[in-house]
Order: C-alpha cells, then structure tokens, then sequence
C-alpha cells in the first residue's frame, strides 16, 4: 500500500525549497507524517474580536481587524524595527515587529483589511502589540478558522524571519488532511486495547489535536497520544529486558571468599551502617541469582557509596573475575584509585589505574596485564571504554557518578566479556522511581538512606560579598584550628574566558585575605598532571586552601576540609550547590558552607539559597528542584535521549499515564509471550518499526 505520509513536505501548497530546508533543519519534519507529529503547545480561543478601545494591559493574546495606515523601519543596526500604525475605527495602536524585517515589510500592504493576532503590552505608557501574526481577511482560510479554537505552534528564529507563522503550520497541517482524502491514517493500536484502556483512534486523535472541536477532544487526543508514546517506549525496554534475561545467563557469583572476609574482618576502617549492609545483601542476591545484574545504588553525597563498591569487587574476585570502576573524572579516578589501594593495605589484590593520562610503557603494562588476567581490579575514565582495553574476564562492571556518562557510554560496557558483566551505577542524583524506570529501563534500585554515624549535619550560611570579614573571620578559625578550607568559584563553561578571569582574580583576592596561608589553585584547564599534584597536595594537608572550579564538585573525598565557600553561589544549581557541599561534612568535626553571593539576586537564587541553608537532605533538595525547574530539566536525565524524544508525553507531569502505560506493557508481554497472537500484529510490528528509532535500551543499563 501506498504510503501517504511519507511524501515529502514539499509538495505542499506553498512550501518552497527555503521553508522546507527550515523545516528539515530547525524541526526535522521532512514527511507530511513528522508534520502531523509536530503538535501544538496550547489552543487559542479565537472566536473573539476586540476592538482596539477595549485593549488593555496583561491581556492574553488577542485579535482586532482594521487596516495598516503608515509602515516605518525605525532605529538603527542591530536596535532595528519595523513600526505599524494600526487603526480600527475606535482606536490607533502601534505594531512592532523586531525580527524577520525585511520579509514582513515586503508582505504588508497599507489600507487593507487585516485580521491582527498577538499579545498587547504597554511600552511609553502606549499600547503596542509586538511581534504580532497577520492575515489578510481576503485570505480565505483564516475567515474560515474565525470561529474557532486555533492551536498554536512553537516557531524558531529562522521561522519566524521567513514567514513562517503559526497559521502557516496551521494551513499546511489542513492541506495534508486534504491530501489525505478518503486515505485512512494506519491505526497503531489494536481496538480491544483502546477499549481496554479508553483511548481513541489515531486519525481521529491526530486530527482533533490540529484541527480541535472542543478541549474536551483535545485532552481524549492529547492522552491517546501520549499514552502511545509512552506504552512503545515501555513495551521496547521491557521487552528487551524479557529477552535479555532470557538470552543471557549472568554470571553466578555463588561464593562469599577469603578476599571479602579478609577485608571484611581485618580492613574494614569502621562499622557498616545498616543501610550499606543492607545494599550489599541486596546486591549480593542479584550476584548469586543467575540472572546478570543492572542495579542502580542511590545515596546521598558522603553516604559511603565507596565501601560498597569495593565490597562488592571484592565478592567478584572471590568468583574468579575482574571488575573495573569506571570514574566522570581524571581527579575522581585518581581518588577511587588511592583508596581502593589505601583500604585493601597490604591484601594480595592487583589494582591499576587507567586513565587519559597514563601513556606510554605504563600504560601497555596495564593493558596487557588486563588483557592477562594479572589485573584484579581496574580504576579508570571513560578511557576504560576504548577498544583497545580488553579484560580476560570481567564479571563486574562499576559506574561511579553516572549521570555524567552518556546513554551510549554505557553500553559498551557490555562488550567487555562474551556474556555482559554484572554492572552496578552509583549515584548521588536521587531520581523518582518511576523516572529512573522510564530512562533507565528495567533497573533495580538501591538506596543507601542513611548517613555514617557521627556526622555533624553542615552549617550553611548565606552571607553577602559585601561583608567579607564575617567570611575571613570564619575561614581563618578553622584553619587554625587546622582545618582546610574549599573556595569554588562558578564556571559555566570551562572554556570561558571571562570566567577563568573570575578565578585568577578570586585567587590573587584570597591570597591577600589570607597572606599567612598556603592557597593553590585548581581549573579545567590545567594539565591532568598539574591539577592531581595539587589534589594531592591539598589532601596530604600542603595547602590551607584550595581556590577551584567545579572541577572538584563530584566525589572528591578530602575529611580534613571543614569549610566550602561558594563564590557566587546564585550562578549555580541546587544540584549542584549540594554536591559542592557534599565536599566537606565528611568527617566528624563541625563543617560549613558558606554561600556568598551580592545583595542584588533574582528571587529564584534567593529560594534556592534559601532551601540549602534550610536542609542537607539530598531527597528533599531534589524534589524542591523539580518544582522551581518545572519538569523535564532533572540533573542527571539530560542525557538521557528518551526524555527529549517524546514528542507529545512528559515523564513528569504525566506520571500516572506513564505507570499505567508500563503496566499495559508489561500485561502484554505475560498475555502474548510468544509475541505472536494475531490480535497483536499492529503492536508488535508498530514496535518493531519504533525501536529502530532508538537508542538500544537493552545495552543502557
Ligand atoms: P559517597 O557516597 O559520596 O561516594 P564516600 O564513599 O566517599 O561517599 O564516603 C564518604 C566518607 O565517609 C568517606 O570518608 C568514607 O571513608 C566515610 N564512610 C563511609 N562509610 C562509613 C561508615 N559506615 N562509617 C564511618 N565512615 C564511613
Ligand atoms: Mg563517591
């Protein structure tokens, strides 16, 4: 059969080659079927006509007809606009339009008729509609749209500066249903399923959603569409989770042996919590069960995610296998490096470092020795991904950070043996269960939700860079009483100029504050070697104080630190303030972060600000996270394609279509195990034909 909607947009009514590259490039909707995909953002009731004496302030979007009387570019450069003196009979406003000049100027004509839509603001105590979207009334599309909901569309700049308007996806959006005639839409869901779940028909859902009734239909439309969305991307990580399991047999690791109870009788530097021995029977289960092991361990920064690890290797040493931790960092691998060693002492345990940096001779001895077997345990970068890094026998794989590696990064895991190793992603991000499912897949989770006793919880401070003795005050007690201290200025992007100005500058400041001491410096830009000499300097108690970017904000474990300072502490995220102050607080002395920022903040900062010094519980900062981001903007899931490429659904706000979306999945998978009931055709084909627009879900976790 002839498939219609794979025609190219071109061929539709005033499309030409310029638009259609945009819309190839800005949108990638090539198909008349990406364009039925590209759904509006909200619907506008636009039954209505003001006049233009009715127009007020803070109004919503509106129109008013009348007719251009004078049409002027004004200013110069880049201040440039263009200016509309409109007029309906009961009143004169101004139109200004700022982008796509040329191209509006050439389009409008003086003395005819024009249907104005946009949003009137108030500018020189006038008001004005900026930016608004015009149609000429003899155009007879837009009289035919007159009475009725409109939806509207998200537009780019390019879009914007040739033309293209919401009404124009509008009118393209009606030609392909022309186009289509008496075609039907292939319908992707079997009817005892919608009924089953009460969703409508796919045609009648693409249409009401472009082309809407009422917003009763809209939300019928809106939910079978998402529900859709969200059933296949469950269906494809359950599925091939199912045959996964069923492909592979994970290794057993069946014996607890001499390495663990060596290092558990005479290593272990401290008791357990029991939330970390809890983890470890949990993963310990998942080890012996005969099935491979995808288990996300979440705790808080400075939980002890650390000790688990190596317990947890050590279990895999015991089966005879390998095992690697794989670190975001140069510094972190470093760090997991030294105390991987530093906690084994003198057991009989091979452990290399691998990261970017080791070269040459040293670096063929590790890789040969992981290649032979002779290494036990290899601590490394993403470097550990590199084909070239070839194990004998890896049974276990450990992801530190994991919200710093990429979907992809991941999989390659998996190449390392014949069967995939058992893998285990550690991470201080606490992500909601249900999200963790959608991006993660079929992973079991573990939480570490207790901290080592003893810990003296973290005084935070806000304090004003304009009261910079209260601040010296503070950071010149603790380091005479020996302790040290972090100050972190914000670098968005380690390769900002202006921003490595900020720190030279702070440097040479605290220098001066603080004649008397010893103060390094630590940035991304450094060398490799240069900035593990100075964290090694600092954590042997060398310098005083430590003036960094974030290059140190994950996992960096220096227990004489007792106090962050956060330099411009509004620049940065929650997120990432709390990992910064997951810096100090780690051993059992009183410690303290103090936020510093200028009088002068946006009221957004000021809350988040307000919510670190009102806790240091990571599950509750993340959640008041989630609400002033809104959703969708999770630390930790950006990476994550899955997110961005739902068109229509949002993981967050649609949580409970996404759980009922996963349990019609999994309900699938029990009632047509062989996948081939003919009921199901649609699906498993619709399936099929959707995973291959995706990343491989069975190799993330
Ligand atoms: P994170 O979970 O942030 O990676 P780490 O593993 O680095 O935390 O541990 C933080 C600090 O707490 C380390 O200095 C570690 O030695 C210490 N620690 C971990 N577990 C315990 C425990 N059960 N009792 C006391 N100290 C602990
Ligand atoms: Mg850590």
């Amino acid at each position: 059969m002839y498939d219609v909607l794979s025609q190219d947009i071109m061929y539709l009514h005033g499309v030409g080659p310029k638009r259609v590259k945009i819309f190839n490039k800005d949108l990638e909707i090539f198909s008349l079927r990406d364009l039925l995909y590209y759904f509006p953002h909200k619907y506008i009731d636009r039954s209505r006509i003001y006049r233009i004496n009715e127009l007020e302030e803070n109004m919503a979007a509106i129109q008013i007809i009348g007719q251009i009387k004078l049409l002027t570019e004004v200013g110069i450069g880049r201040r440039k606009r263009l200016e509309a003196i409109f007029d309906d009979g009961t009143g004169v406003i101004r139109l200004v339009w700022f982008g796509g000049i040329n191209y509006i100027k050439r389009q409008l004509k003086l003395n005819m008729d024009y249907l104005v839509f946009g949003r009137p603001s108030v500018f020189n105590h006038e008001i004005n509609v900026t930016q608004p979207e015009m149609t000429l009334l003899n155009k007879i599309p837009a009289i035919d749209h007159l009475a009725k909901l409109r939806p509207v569309y998200s537009l780019t700049e390019s879009m914007r500066n040739s033309g293209i308007t919401s009404s124009v996806i509008e009118q393209m959006i009606g030609d392909v249903f022309a186009k289509l005639n008496n075609v039907h839409i292939p319908e992707t869901l079997p009817e005892y399923f919608r009924a089953k779940y009460d969703l409508i028909g796919l045609e009648e859902a693409l249409r009401e959603i472009h082309i809407p009734s009422d917003m009763e239909k809209v939300r019928q439309a809106e939910r079978r569409l998402k529900f859709e969305e969200l059933f296949y991307v469950q269906l494809d990580i359950l599925n091939y989770a199912d045959l996964r399991s069923k492909k592979y047999r994970g290794f057993v690791f069946s014996k607890i042996g001499p390495h663990f109870m060596t290092f558990y009788n005479e290593h272990l530097p401290f008791k357990l919590t029991e939330a970390q021995k809890r983890v470890i029977k949990e993963i310990r289960n998942d080890l012996g069960s005969g099935l491979q092991m995808n288990r996300l361990l979440q705790g808080d920064v400075g939980s002890g995610k650390t000790i688990v690890a190596l317990m947890t290797m050590l279990i895999a040493l015991d089966n005879g296998y390998q095992t690697c931790i794989m670190a975001p960092t140069e510094i972190l691998a470093e760090q997991h490096y030294a105390t991987v060693k530093r906690l084994l002492g003198d057991m009989d345990v091979k452990v290399a470092l691998l990261t970017g940096v080791v070269k040459g001779k040293r670096r063929a001895q590790i890789l040969e020795g992981t290649l032979s077997g002779n290494v036990n345990i290899l601590v490394g970068t993403h470097a550990l991904l590199g084909d070239i890094v070839s194990f004998r026998n890896v049974g276990l794989a450990i992801i530190d950070e994991q919200h710093r590696f990429g979907v992809e990064q991941r999989a390659k895991l998996w190449q390392k043996n014949d069967s995939p190793p058992h893998i285990l992603v550690m991470t201080a991000t606490p992500i909601p269960r249900t999200l963790a499912m959608t991006v993660y897949g079929d992973l079991d989770v573990s939480v570490i939700n207790e901290l080592p006793p003893g810990r003296k919880s973290i005084k935070t401070l806000h304090y004003y860079e304009e009261n910079e003795e209260k601040l010296v005050n503070l950071v010149r007690r603790e380091i005479e009483t020996g302790r040290q201290a972090y100050f972190v200025f914000p670098l968005i992007e380690e390769s900002e100029k202006s921003d490595l100005r900020d720190l030279e500058n702070g440097f040479e400041h605290i220098c001066e504050l603080f004649k008397e001491m010893k103060v390094a410096k630590l940035h991304g830009r450094m060398k490799e070697t240069e900035k593990n000499a100075v964290m090694d300097a600092f954590k042997t108690g060398e310098y005083n104080i430590l003036v960094s970017t974030t290059v140190i904000e994950v996992g960096v474990d220096v227990p004489n630190a007792s106090v962050m300072v956060i330099m411009n502490a509004n620049r940065f995220g929650l997120a990432q303030l709390h990992q910064l102050r997951g810096r100090v607080g780690r051993g059992a002395d009183q410690s303290y972060c103090v936020l510093v920022t200028g009088y002068k903040i946006s009221e957004i900062s000021s809350r988040r600000l307000e919510i670190m010094v009102d806790s240091t519980d990571g599950f509750y900062i993340a959640e008041e996270d989630l609400k002033l981001r809104g959703p969708g903007l999770l630390e930790g899931t950006q990476q994550s394609g899955i997110i961005f490429n739902l068109k229509i659904a949002n993981v967050i706000k649609d949580n409970d279509l996404l759980v009922l979306a996963r349990n019609a999945a999994q309900e699938l998978l029990k009632a047509d195990p062989d996948r081939n009931s003919p009921a199901n055709v649609v699906i498993w084909r619709q399936m099929l034909q959707k995973h291959k627009t995706t990343v491989d879900l069975s190799n993330i976790s």
